[in-house]
Protein backbone atom coordinates (compact mmCIF):
# COMPACT_ATOMS: atom_id res chain seq x y z
CA UNK A 1 0.00 0.00 0.00
CA UNK A 2 1.20 3.21 -0.47
CA UNK A 3 1.67 5.64 1.90
CA UNK A 4 0.44 9.61 1.47
CA UNK A 5 3.68 12.14 2.26
CA UNK A 6 3.81 15.64 1.58
CA UNK A 7 6.22 17.69 -0.01
CA UNK A 8 6.79 20.22 2.54
CA UNK A 9 7.94 17.47 5.34
CA UNK A 10 11.88 17.14 5.92
CA UNK A 11 12.91 14.03 4.34
CA UNK A 12 15.49 14.49 1.62
CA UNK A 13 14.37 14.32 -1.42
CA UNK A 14 16.39 13.23 -5.30
CA UNK A 15 16.03 12.45 -8.52
CA UNK A 16 17.54 9.21 -8.35
CA UNK A 17 18.46 6.68 -5.68
CA UNK A 18 20.78 4.25 -5.91
CA UNK A 19 20.35 1.39 -3.08
CA UNK A 20 23.13 -0.79 -3.35
CA UNK A 21 26.75 0.24 -4.55
CA UNK A 22 27.58 -2.95 -5.99
CA UNK A 23 28.42 -3.41 -9.65
CA UNK A 24 25.28 -2.61 -10.62
CA UNK A 25 24.39 0.32 -8.24
CA UNK A 26 28.34 1.63 -9.52
CA UNK A 27 27.70 0.94 -12.93
CA UNK A 28 24.33 2.49 -13.44
CA UNK A 29 26.09 5.31 -11.65
CA UNK A 30 28.49 5.95 -14.05
CA UNK A 31 26.33 5.93 -17.02
CA UNK A 32 24.21 8.51 -15.27
CA UNK A 33 27.33 10.91 -14.74
CA UNK A 34 28.28 10.42 -18.12
CA UNK A 35 24.74 11.46 -19.86
CA UNK A 36 24.93 14.98 -20.97
CA UNK A 37 21.40 15.31 -20.44
CA UNK A 38 21.14 14.19 -16.36
CA UNK A 39 23.87 16.47 -15.55
CA UNK A 40 21.49 18.19 -12.66
CA UNK A 41 19.68 15.26 -11.75
CA UNK A 42 20.28 14.75 -7.58
CA UNK A 43 21.42 11.24 -6.73
CA UNK A 44 21.74 10.03 -3.71
CA UNK A 45 23.72 6.42 -3.28
CA UNK A 46 23.60 3.99 -0.49
CA UNK A 47 25.20 1.44 0.52
CA UNK A 48 25.93 -0.56 3.56
CA UNK A 49 30.21 0.23 3.46
CA UNK A 50 31.88 2.67 0.66
CA UNK A 51 35.25 0.46 2.13
CA UNK A 52 35.20 -1.34 -0.73
CA UNK A 53 37.47 -4.62 -1.03
CA UNK A 54 38.61 -6.84 -3.52
CA UNK A 55 35.91 -9.09 -3.37
CA UNK A 56 35.60 -10.19 -6.76
CA UNK A 57 37.24 -10.36 -10.50
CA UNK A 58 34.80 -9.65 -13.22
CA UNK A 59 35.29 -11.68 -16.75
CA UNK A 60 33.84 -11.46 -19.58
CA UNK A 61 33.85 -11.37 -23.40
CA UNK A 62 33.50 -8.18 -25.70
CA UNK A 63 34.47 -7.21 -29.47
CA UNK A 64 34.73 -3.63 -28.84
CA UNK A 65 36.72 -1.49 -26.35
CA UNK A 66 33.93 -0.43 -23.66
CA UNK A 67 33.67 1.80 -20.78
CA UNK A 68 36.11 0.05 -18.57
CA UNK A 69 38.91 -0.97 -21.06
CA UNK A 70 41.02 0.88 -19.11
CA UNK A 71 40.71 -1.62 -16.11
CA UNK A 72 41.21 -4.34 -17.89
CA UNK A 73 44.03 -6.19 -15.87
CA UNK A 74 44.33 -9.14 -18.31
CA UNK A 75 43.12 -10.21 -21.61
CA UNK A 76 42.93 -13.83 -23.44
CA UNK A 77 42.60 -14.55 -27.19
CA UNK A 78 42.22 -18.31 -26.72
CA UNK A 79 40.31 -20.48 -24.23
CA UNK A 80 40.41 -23.90 -23.82
CA UNK A 81 38.37 -27.24 -22.31
CA UNK A 82 38.94 -30.11 -20.71
CA UNK A 83 36.79 -32.91 -19.84
CA UNK A 84 38.13 -36.59 -20.00
CA UNK A 85 40.62 -37.25 -22.76
CA UNK A 86 38.86 -34.03 -24.74
CA UNK A 87 41.44 -30.77 -24.73
CA UNK A 88 40.63 -28.58 -26.90
CA UNK A 89 41.66 -24.43 -27.20
CA UNK A 90 39.52 -22.32 -29.05
CA UNK A 91 40.50 -18.77 -30.77
CA UNK A 92 37.57 -16.29 -29.26
CA UNK A 93 37.94 -13.92 -32.46
CA UNK A 94 36.51 -11.54 -32.73
CA UNK A 95 35.93 -11.33 -29.01
CA UNK A 96 38.62 -10.92 -26.32
CA UNK A 97 38.01 -12.75 -22.68
CA UNK A 98 38.53 -9.84 -20.48
CA UNK A 99 39.06 -9.50 -16.60
CA UNK A 100 38.58 -6.47 -13.97
CA UNK A 101 39.37 -6.61 -10.24
CA UNK A 102 36.38 -5.44 -8.34
CA UNK A 103 38.35 -2.87 -7.18
CA UNK A 104 39.73 -1.45 -9.96
CA UNK A 105 35.78 -1.02 -11.05
CA UNK A 106 34.59 0.35 -7.41
CA UNK A 107 37.51 3.20 -6.95
CA UNK A 108 37.04 4.50 -10.62
CA UNK A 109 33.46 4.57 -10.49
CA UNK A 110 33.48 5.88 -6.57
CA UNK A 111 36.29 8.81 -7.29
CA UNK A 112 34.60 10.05 -10.65
CA UNK A 113 30.98 10.17 -8.56
CA UNK A 114 32.59 12.16 -5.30
CA UNK A 115 33.65 14.59 -7.45
CA UNK A 116 30.48 15.32 -9.32
CA UNK A 117 28.33 17.87 -6.90
CA UNK A 118 24.61 16.36 -7.60
CA UNK A 119 26.03 13.48 -5.99
CA UNK A 120 25.20 12.26 -2.60
CA UNK A 121 26.56 9.54 -0.71
CA UNK A 122 24.45 7.63 2.29
CA UNK A 123 26.48 4.75 4.40
CA UNK A 124 24.09 2.80 5.90
CA UNK A 125 21.91 -0.24 5.95
CA UNK A 126 18.65 -0.38 4.10
CA UNK A 127 15.69 -1.49 5.96
CA UNK A 128 12.71 -1.21 3.44
CA UNK A 129 12.12 0.53 0.34
CA UNK A 130 8.58 1.34 -0.61
CA UNK A 131 6.70 3.18 -2.68
CA UNK A 132 4.50 6.43 -1.63
CA UNK A 133 2.60 8.93 -3.32
CA UNK A 134 4.12 12.23 -2.75
CA UNK A 135 1.51 15.22 -2.24
CA UNK A 136 2.71 18.84 -3.69
CA UNK A 137 1.37 21.43 -0.77
CA UNK A 138 0.78 24.25 -3.13
CA UNK A 139 -0.50 22.26 -6.82
CA UNK A 140 -2.03 19.62 -5.04
CA UNK A 141 -0.39 17.27 -7.55
CA UNK A 142 0.29 13.68 -6.55
CA UNK A 143 2.83 12.07 -7.89
CA UNK A 144 4.45 8.65 -7.18
CA UNK A 145 7.69 8.38 -5.26
CA UNK A 146 9.84 5.89 -3.36
CA UNK A 147 10.67 5.97 0.28
CA UNK A 148 14.53 4.65 1.54
CA UNK A 149 14.44 3.88 5.36
CA UNK A 150 17.66 3.14 6.79
CA UNK A 151 18.28 2.99 11.03
CA UNK A 152 18.43 6.68 11.27
CA UNK A 153 17.23 8.11 8.39
CA UNK A 154 15.06 8.38 5.16
CA UNK A 155 14.87 9.70 1.92
CA UNK A 156 12.42 9.86 -1.06
CA UNK A 157 13.10 9.77 -4.41
CA UNK A 158 11.67 9.79 -7.71
CA UNK A 159 12.97 6.61 -9.05
CA UNK A 160 14.58 4.03 -6.61
CA UNK A 161 17.04 1.59 -8.18
CA UNK A 162 18.09 -1.46 -6.37
CA UNK A 163 20.19 -4.06 -6.36
CA UNK A 164 19.94 -5.32 -2.68
CA UNK A 165 19.81 -8.92 -2.62
CA UNK A 166 18.14 -10.94 0.23
CA UNK A 167 21.82 -13.03 0.37
CA UNK A 168 25.23 -11.38 -0.20
CA UNK A 169 26.67 -13.50 -3.39
CA UNK A 170 29.97 -13.17 -1.76
CA UNK A 171 29.01 -14.76 1.52
CA UNK A 172 28.20 -18.44 1.22
CA UNK A 173 26.35 -18.48 4.30
CA UNK A 174 23.80 -15.94 3.53
CA UNK A 175 23.30 -18.19 0.50
CA UNK A 176 22.51 -21.26 2.54
CA UNK A 177 20.49 -19.60 4.56
CA UNK A 178 18.32 -18.03 1.82
CA UNK A 179 18.44 -21.57 -0.18
CA UNK A 180 16.77 -23.08 2.98
CA UNK A 181 14.55 -20.64 2.89
CA UNK A 182 12.65 -21.11 -0.38
CA UNK A 183 10.57 -23.70 -1.06
CA UNK A 184 10.66 -27.17 -1.88
CA UNK A 185 12.93 -28.52 -4.93
CA UNK A 186 9.38 -29.77 -6.50
CA UNK A 187 7.87 -26.79 -5.84
CA UNK A 188 10.93 -25.01 -7.47
CA UNK A 189 10.93 -26.98 -9.94
CA UNK A 190 7.38 -26.64 -10.92
CA UNK A 191 7.62 -22.63 -10.79
CA UNK A 192 11.14 -23.31 -12.81
CA UNK A 193 14.48 -24.11 -11.36
CA UNK A 194 17.11 -22.63 -9.05
CA UNK A 195 20.90 -23.60 -8.84
CA UNK A 196 23.59 -21.65 -7.22
CA UNK A 197 27.22 -21.30 -9.35
CA UNK A 198 29.30 -20.92 -6.43
CA UNK A 199 32.70 -21.17 -6.32
CA UNK A 200 35.93 -20.60 -4.30
CA UNK A 201 38.97 -19.24 -6.21
CA UNK A 202 42.57 -18.53 -5.20
CA UNK A 203 45.22 -16.47 -7.01
CA UNK A 204 48.01 -18.00 -6.69
CA UNK A 205 51.82 -17.66 -7.45
CA UNK A 206 54.62 -20.23 -8.24
CA UNK A 207 58.06 -19.30 -7.94
CA UNK A 208 58.99 -20.87 -11.49
CA UNK A 209 56.75 -20.69 -14.98
CA UNK A 210 53.73 -23.44 -15.06
CA UNK A 211 51.27 -21.43 -16.73
CA UNK A 212 50.30 -20.55 -20.14
CA UNK A 213 49.52 -17.00 -20.30
CA UNK A 214 48.28 -16.89 -22.94
CA UNK A 215 45.02 -19.64 -22.70
CA UNK A 216 42.44 -18.92 -20.20
CA UNK A 217 41.01 -22.45 -18.94
CA UNK A 218 37.68 -21.56 -19.31
CA UNK A 219 36.30 -25.22 -17.92
CA UNK A 220 38.21 -28.18 -16.67
CA UNK A 221 35.80 -31.02 -16.17
CA UNK A 222 38.07 -33.40 -14.72
CA UNK A 223 37.77 -32.31 -10.79
CA UNK A 224 34.84 -33.82 -8.79
CA UNK A 225 31.76 -33.47 -9.78
CA UNK A 226 29.63 -33.24 -6.74
CA UNK A 227 26.80 -34.99 -8.31
CA UNK A 228 26.46 -32.12 -10.54
CA UNK A 229 28.01 -29.94 -12.66
CA UNK A 230 31.92 -29.13 -11.59
CA UNK A 231 35.09 -27.32 -13.31
CA UNK A 232 38.30 -25.75 -12.16
CA UNK A 233 38.14 -22.24 -14.56
CA UNK A 234 42.10 -20.60 -14.81
CA UNK A 235 42.70 -17.56 -15.84
CA UNK A 236 46.52 -17.44 -15.45
CA UNK A 237 48.29 -13.36 -15.14
CA UNK A 238 51.79 -14.14 -16.44
CA UNK A 239 53.67 -17.44 -16.61
CA UNK A 240 54.02 -17.49 -12.55
CA UNK A 241 50.50 -16.73 -11.58
CA UNK A 242 46.99 -16.94 -12.11
CA UNK A 243 43.14 -17.38 -10.56
CA UNK A 244 41.89 -20.79 -10.08
CA UNK A 245 38.75 -21.34 -9.19
CA UNK A 246 36.56 -24.39 -8.20
CA UNK A 247 33.09 -24.09 -9.53
CA UNK A 248 29.89 -26.00 -9.27
CA UNK A 249 26.45 -25.25 -10.38
CA UNK A 250 23.94 -27.52 -7.71
CA UNK A 251 21.78 -26.77 -5.78
CA UNK A 252 23.70 -26.64 -2.41
CA UNK A 253 26.87 -24.28 -1.95
CA UNK A 254 29.88 -26.26 -0.37
CA UNK A 255 31.53 -25.63 3.26
CA UNK A 256 34.88 -23.57 2.83
CA UNK A 257 37.01 -26.84 3.71
CA UNK A 258 35.52 -28.75 0.99
CA UNK A 259 36.31 -26.01 -2.37
CA UNK A 260 39.84 -26.05 -0.80
CA UNK A 261 40.44 -29.90 -0.63
CA UNK A 262 39.43 -29.79 -4.41
CA UNK A 263 41.83 -26.96 -5.08
CA UNK A 264 44.79 -28.31 -2.79
CA UNK A 265 44.20 -31.64 -4.51
CA UNK A 266 44.04 -29.95 -8.43
CA UNK A 267 47.09 -27.72 -7.71
CA UNK A 268 49.08 -30.55 -6.27
CA UNK A 269 48.60 -32.65 -9.47
CA UNK A 270 48.50 -30.27 -12.13
CA UNK A 271 51.58 -28.67 -10.88
CA UNK A 272 53.35 -31.66 -9.94
CA UNK A 273 53.44 -30.90 -6.05
CA UNK A 274 55.50 -27.33 -6.89
CA UNK A 275 55.26 -24.93 -4.19
CA UNK A 276 53.03 -21.71 -4.30
CA UNK A 277 51.66 -19.12 -2.24
CA UNK A 278 48.02 -17.58 -2.77
CA UNK A 279 47.98 -13.81 -2.85
CA UNK A 280 44.19 -13.74 -2.87
CA UNK A 281 40.96 -15.51 -2.28
CA UNK A 282 37.40 -14.86 -3.16
CA UNK A 283 34.27 -16.74 -2.63
CA UNK A 284 30.46 -16.43 -4.49
CA UNK A 285 27.39 -18.03 -5.06
CA UNK A 286 25.04 -16.55 -7.79
CA UNK A 287 21.75 -17.47 -8.27
CA UNK A 288 21.08 -19.51 -11.51
CA UNK A 289 17.52 -19.23 -12.39
CA UNK A 290 14.55 -17.25 -14.41
CA UNK A 291 12.35 -17.19 -10.89
CA UNK A 292 11.81 -13.61 -10.39
CA UNK A 293 14.40 -12.26 -6.96
CA UNK A 294 12.02 -8.90 -7.05
CA UNK A 295 8.70 -7.82 -7.03
CA UNK A 296 9.00 -4.19 -6.83
CA UNK A 297 6.67 -2.12 -9.06
CA UNK A 298 7.67 1.51 -10.68
CA UNK A 299 8.89 3.74 -9.21
CA UNK A 300 11.60 1.56 -7.79
CA UNK A 301 13.66 -0.81 -9.96
CA UNK A 302 15.47 -3.90 -9.67
CA UNK A 303 18.72 -4.05 -11.03
CA UNK A 304 21.81 -5.98 -11.04
CA UNK A 305 21.49 -9.72 -10.13
CA UNK A 306 18.00 -8.92 -8.31
CA UNK A 307 17.18 -7.13 -11.07
CA UNK A 308 17.42 -10.50 -13.35
CA UNK A 309 20.24 -9.20 -15.24
CA UNK A 310 22.49 -12.96 -14.43
CA UNK A 311 22.23 -14.93 -17.48
CA UNK A 312 20.49 -17.84 -15.74
CA UNK A 313 22.44 -20.95 -17.66
CA UNK A 314 25.89 -19.78 -17.07
CA UNK A 315 26.21 -17.18 -13.74
CA UNK A 316 27.46 -14.30 -16.17
CA UNK A 317 26.38 -10.83 -15.56
CA UNK A 318 28.72 -8.14 -15.93
CA UNK A 319 28.02 -7.12 -19.10
CA UNK A 320 24.33 -7.90 -19.02
CA UNK A 321 24.28 -4.85 -16.21
CA UNK A 322 26.26 -2.68 -18.47
CA UNK A 323 23.23 -3.23 -21.36
CA UNK A 324 20.71 -2.65 -18.63
CA UNK A 325 22.13 0.11 -16.67
CA UNK A 326 22.83 1.67 -19.88
CA UNK A 327 19.34 0.87 -21.57
CA UNK A 328 17.97 2.97 -17.94
CA UNK A 329 20.05 5.63 -18.69
CA UNK A 330 18.67 6.08 -22.37
CA UNK A 331 15.27 5.60 -21.00
CA UNK A 332 15.54 8.37 -18.06
CA UNK A 333 17.36 10.31 -20.68
CA UNK A 334 13.99 10.44 -23.61
CA UNK A 335 11.69 10.07 -20.73
CA UNK A 336 10.36 6.94 -21.90
CA UNK A 337 8.98 4.14 -19.10
CA UNK A 338 11.38 2.41 -17.43
CA UNK A 339 11.93 -1.21 -18.61
CA UNK A 340 15.47 -2.88 -17.08
CA UNK A 341 14.55 -6.57 -18.62
CA UNK A 342 17.94 -7.68 -20.48
CA UNK A 343 17.13 -10.67 -21.70
CA UNK A 344 15.21 -11.60 -24.47
CA UNK A 345 12.12 -14.29 -24.58
CA UNK A 346 13.97 -16.48 -27.06
CA UNK A 347 17.04 -17.00 -25.26
CA UNK A 348 15.68 -17.23 -21.64
CA UNK A 349 13.39 -19.88 -23.29
CA UNK A 350 17.36 -21.29 -24.00
CA UNK A 351 18.39 -20.59 -20.23
CA UNK A 352 15.33 -22.43 -19.23
CA UNK A 353 15.94 -25.40 -21.38
CA UNK A 354 19.57 -25.87 -19.92
CA UNK A 355 18.49 -25.01 -16.07
CA UNK A 356 15.75 -28.33 -16.64
CA UNK A 357 18.36 -30.72 -18.25
CA UNK A 358 20.94 -29.71 -15.41
CA UNK A 359 18.66 -29.31 -12.74
CA UNK A 360 16.73 -32.90 -13.28
CA UNK A 361 20.26 -34.73 -14.25
CA UNK A 362 19.28 -35.42 -17.60
CA UNK A 363 22.98 -35.14 -19.03
CA UNK A 364 25.92 -33.98 -17.11
CA UNK A 365 27.32 -30.28 -17.68
CA UNK A 366 30.17 -31.95 -18.50
CA UNK A 367 29.00 -33.55 -21.23
CA UNK A 368 26.69 -30.58 -22.67
CA UNK A 369 29.85 -27.98 -22.91
CA UNK A 370 32.09 -30.52 -24.08
CA UNK A 371 29.52 -31.12 -26.73
CA UNK A 372 28.48 -27.68 -27.37
CA UNK A 373 32.95 -26.64 -27.86
CA UNK A 374 33.76 -29.75 -29.50
CA UNK A 375 31.52 -28.82 -32.46
CA UNK A 376 31.02 -24.81 -32.61
CA UNK A 377 33.32 -21.79 -32.86
CA UNK A 378 34.03 -20.18 -29.45
CA UNK A 379 32.38 -16.77 -30.87
CA UNK A 380 29.53 -18.65 -32.26
CA UNK A 381 29.28 -19.65 -28.29
CA UNK A 382 29.89 -16.34 -27.37
CA UNK A 383 27.22 -15.39 -29.18
CA UNK A 384 24.85 -17.95 -28.23
CA UNK A 385 25.40 -16.84 -24.33
CA UNK A 386 25.53 -13.11 -24.88
CA UNK A 387 21.88 -13.51 -26.71
CA UNK A 388 22.98 -12.24 -29.81
CA UNK A 389 23.17 -14.91 -31.70
CA UNK A 390 20.82 -15.22 -34.98
CA UNK A 391 18.51 -18.35 -35.27
CA UNK A 392 20.65 -20.03 -37.71
CA UNK A 393 23.78 -20.04 -35.43
CA UNK A 394 21.19 -21.13 -32.31
CA UNK A 395 20.22 -23.82 -34.39
CA UNK A 396 24.11 -25.07 -34.98
CA UNK A 397 24.47 -24.92 -31.13
CA UNK A 398 21.28 -26.65 -30.64
CA UNK A 399 22.33 -29.49 -33.30
CA UNK A 400 25.47 -30.16 -30.96
CA UNK A 401 23.04 -31.55 -28.37
CA UNK A 402 21.50 -34.57 -28.33
CA UNK A 403 17.76 -34.14 -29.26
CA UNK A 404 16.29 -37.46 -27.27
CA UNK A 405 17.03 -35.13 -23.94
CA UNK A 406 16.76 -32.02 -25.14
CA UNK A 407 13.68 -32.06 -26.95
CA UNK A 408 11.46 -33.57 -24.00
CA UNK A 409 13.12 -30.36 -21.79
CA UNK A 410 12.17 -27.56 -24.20
CA UNK A 411 8.64 -29.26 -23.98
CA UNK A 412 8.52 -29.42 -20.33
CA UNK A 413 9.66 -25.89 -20.30
CA UNK A 414 7.01 -24.56 -22.94
CA UNK A 415 4.16 -26.54 -20.57
CA UNK A 416 5.85 -25.15 -17.55
CA UNK A 417 5.09 -21.58 -19.30
CA UNK A 418 8.93 -20.02 -17.40
C1 LIG B 1 32.90 -13.42 -6.31
C2 LIG B 1 32.05 -13.13 -7.55
C3 LIG B 1 32.63 -13.21 -8.81
C4 LIG B 1 31.87 -12.95 -9.94
N1 LIG B 1 32.46 -13.04 -11.17
C5 LIG B 1 31.74 -12.75 -12.26
C6 LIG B 1 32.36 -12.79 -13.54
O1 LIG B 1 33.53 -13.15 -13.67
N2 LIG B 1 31.64 -12.44 -14.62
C7 LIG B 1 30.33 -12.05 -14.52
O2 LIG B 1 29.73 -11.72 -15.55
N3 LIG B 1 29.71 -12.03 -13.33
C8 LIG B 1 30.37 -12.37 -12.19
N4 LIG B 1 29.74 -12.33 -10.98
C9 LIG B 1 28.29 -12.07 -10.94
C10 LIG B 1 27.90 -10.57 -10.97
O3 LIG B 1 28.51 -9.91 -12.06
C11 LIG B 1 28.28 -9.87 -9.71
O4 LIG B 1 27.74 -10.53 -8.62
C12 LIG B 1 27.86 -8.40 -9.66
O5 LIG B 1 28.59 -7.82 -8.60
C13 LIG B 1 26.37 -8.21 -9.42
O6 LIG B 1 26.12 -6.86 -9.19
P1 LIG B 1 24.97 -6.37 -8.22
O7 LIG B 1 25.07 -4.90 -8.14
O8 LIG B 1 23.69 -6.99 -8.61
O9 LIG B 1 25.33 -7.00 -6.79
P2 LIG B 1 26.53 -6.56 -5.87
O10 LIG B 1 27.71 -6.21 -6.68
O11 LIG B 1 26.68 -7.65 -4.87
O12 LIG B 1 26.04 -5.22 -5.16
C14 LIG B 1 25.05 -5.17 -4.17
C15 LIG B 1 25.41 -4.01 -3.24
O13 LIG B 1 24.33 -3.84 -2.33
C16 LIG B 1 24.88 -3.59 -1.06
N5 LIG B 1 23.85 -3.98 -0.08
C17 LIG B 1 23.29 -5.21 0.07
N6 LIG B 1 22.34 -5.17 1.02
C18 LIG B 1 22.31 -3.89 1.49
C19 LIG B 1 21.50 -3.21 2.44
N7 LIG B 1 20.52 -3.80 3.12
N8 LIG B 1 21.73 -1.88 2.66
C20 LIG B 1 22.69 -1.22 1.95
N9 LIG B 1 23.48 -1.83 1.02
C21 LIG B 1 23.27 -3.14 0.78
C22 LIG B 1 26.14 -4.42 -1.00
O14 LIG B 1 27.04 -3.92 -0.04
C23 LIG B 1 26.66 -4.28 -2.42
O15 LIG B 1 27.55 -3.20 -2.55
C24 LIG B 1 30.47 -12.60 -9.82
C25 LIG B 1 29.91 -12.57 -8.55
C26 LIG B 1 30.69 -12.83 -7.43
C27 LIG B 1 30.02 -12.78 -6.06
Amino acid sequence: MSNAIDTNNKIASYDYIIAGAGGAGLSLLYYLLESPILTTKSILVIDQSFEKTNDRTWCFWEKERSAFDNLVKNSWETISIHADSFNKALSTAPFTYKMIQGIDFYNTVLSKAKAAVNVHFQEATILSITAINQVNKSTLITNKAAKVVWENGSAIGNYVFSSLLPFQMNQLATAAAYSQSLQTKETISKKAPFLWQHFKGRVVQFQQSVFNPAVAKLMDFNVPQQGATAFMYQLPLNEKEALVEYTIFSENVLSIAEYDKVLDTYLTNEFSGKSYSIIHEEIGAIPMTLLPLSNYQAPIYAIGALGAAIKASTGYAFQFIQVQCKQLVKQLEQGQSIQPQVHNTRHQFYDAVLLHVLFHHKMEGSAIFKRIFAKNKAATVFKFLSNTSTILEDIQIMRSLPTPIFLPAAIRVLLRRV
